[in-house]
């Protein structure tokens, strides 16, 4: 059941319809990109009730991950979130639109000068160094605005956020009326590796810190932070990738829904006879008669050109008609090479889709394959392919 923000009366919520599909028509498309919003909301609500009493905010930086900002927003304010975290404040002003009763919180803090982006979207920086509190409060002095602020403490990331000691050093201030501090936050290094012993530092550290800011309600989870256990969930938890899919549980069975799937056109079938090569740097070469098919998917979509060159294949994959096909060669910007030879004849056809990721090929291991991580595949697949969202 969906949760509403409580209200002394809700409205009754508007019918649940799928957005338009965006992007080329399907018979242009290279590609097509399917984004299920059921799936990002039934992981919110997993979420949710996992770290209940907690309150779930949702992190939709980077365009929610690859997945649409807006239709994400959208979905996840019809679930009850009630706090988002961007990374930019252009992205701030995209949730404002969607949900415009929301808390939203930009990560990378206030940039000297920028604001009137914080007043317009009625936005709140996470504030990253007693340099930035020092220009932020005099922002707030000299504008008499203020829709407050996170405190970023960093407890072992080393990337941002206030030392233990000064953000100990300053803790008197949590005791002043009208401090402004809405959220006293930390960032987990390790989360998704259970055992690493950072995380019982960083836990401990926030624990205590915490005890000095007392009646401000605190932050510290990622995804992978929510499935440590619930010491780590504190008042507000973070969670990104989890609801786009990806496994916040390395080496476990992920918990969560798959929310995405990318499939794209084969634009020509060829025979490649024994020696030939193919594609740039002629990397690959077939040691047998060959079968190719060529993918209208390449770096310029989100297919990472970096990985590990063999003479047997990238070792990646893509599925088509329902069986794993080696990558071959390069990736070009644009296309890329497949290799169907063991393929029954006429069993993948110029014009059929192949899928890059969904089914086996589900998007950690593909990115492993491509030697990165979820994230990083995620947040670059598939822009300029046709965008489909189903509810
Ligand atoms: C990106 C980010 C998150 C979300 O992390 P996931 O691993 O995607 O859940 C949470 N907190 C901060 C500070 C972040 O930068």
């Amino acid at each position: 059941m969906a949760r509403q923000p409580s209200k002394a009366k809700t409205p009754a919520p508007e019918p649940v319809i799928a957005p338009e599909p965006v992007g080329p028509a399907e018979a242009e498309a290279g590609g097509i990109l399917t984004i299920d919003l059921g799936a990002i909301a039934a992981n919110y609500r997993a979420l949710s009730s996992r770290v209940m009493p907690s309150e779930c905010a949702a992190v939709v930086k980077a365009d929610a991950y690859g997945c649409g900002i807006e239709p994400v927003t959208r979905t996840l304010v019809r679930e009850g979130c009630r706090t988002f975290f961007v990374a930019h404040l252009s992205e701030a002003r995209q949730v404002r639109t969607i949900a415009p009763e929301a808390v939203i919180y930009v990560l990378n803090g206030y940039a000297t000068g920028s604001e009137a982006g914080f007043v317009e979207a009625f936005a709140r920086p996470v504030i990253n160094s007693a340099l930035e509190l020092a220009e932020w409060d005099h922002v707030v002095r000299s504008g008499g605005w203020s829709a407050g602020f996170a405190l970023h403490v960093d407890t072992g990331m080393n990337r941002l956020g206030l030392g233990i000691e000064e953000a100990a050093g300053m803790a008197g201030r949590a005791a002043v009326e009208n401090h402004g501090i809405t959220l006293l936050m930390s960032h987990f290094a390790c989360a998704e590796v259970p055992e690493h012993p950072l995380n019982d530092r960083q836990i401990r550290s926030f624990r205590e810190l915490r005890t000095l800011y007392r009646g401000v309600p605190a932050s510290l989870a990622n995804s992978a932070g929510i499935f440590l256990d619930s010491s780590a969930h504190c008042d507000v938890v973070r969670p990104g990738m989890a609801l786009y899919g990806l496994n916040p549980t390395p080496g476990f069975p992920n918990p969560m829904r798959r929310a995405v799937e990318i499939k794209a056109r084969i634009i020509q079938v060829r025979q490649v006879p024994i020696g030939t090569t193919v594609g740039y740097q002629a990397a690959w070469h077939a040691r047998r008669d060959s079968r190719i098919g060529i993918v209208a998917a390449g770096y310029a979509d989100g297919v990472l050109r970096a990985s590990q060159q063999t003479d047997s294949g990238t070792g990646r994959h893509v599925e088509a008609a329902g069986k794993r096909c080696r990558i071959l060669g390069r990736i070009s910007m644009d296309l890329m090479a497949i290799d169907l030879t063991d393929l029954p004849d006429n069993a993948v056809r110029r014009g059929d889709f192949v899928t890059l990721v969904g089914g086996d090929l589900d998007l950690d291991a593909v990115a492993a394959e491509a030697g990165t991580i979820g994230y990083e595949l995620l947040t670059n697949l598939g822009r300029r392919f046709r965008r489909v969202y189903t509810i």
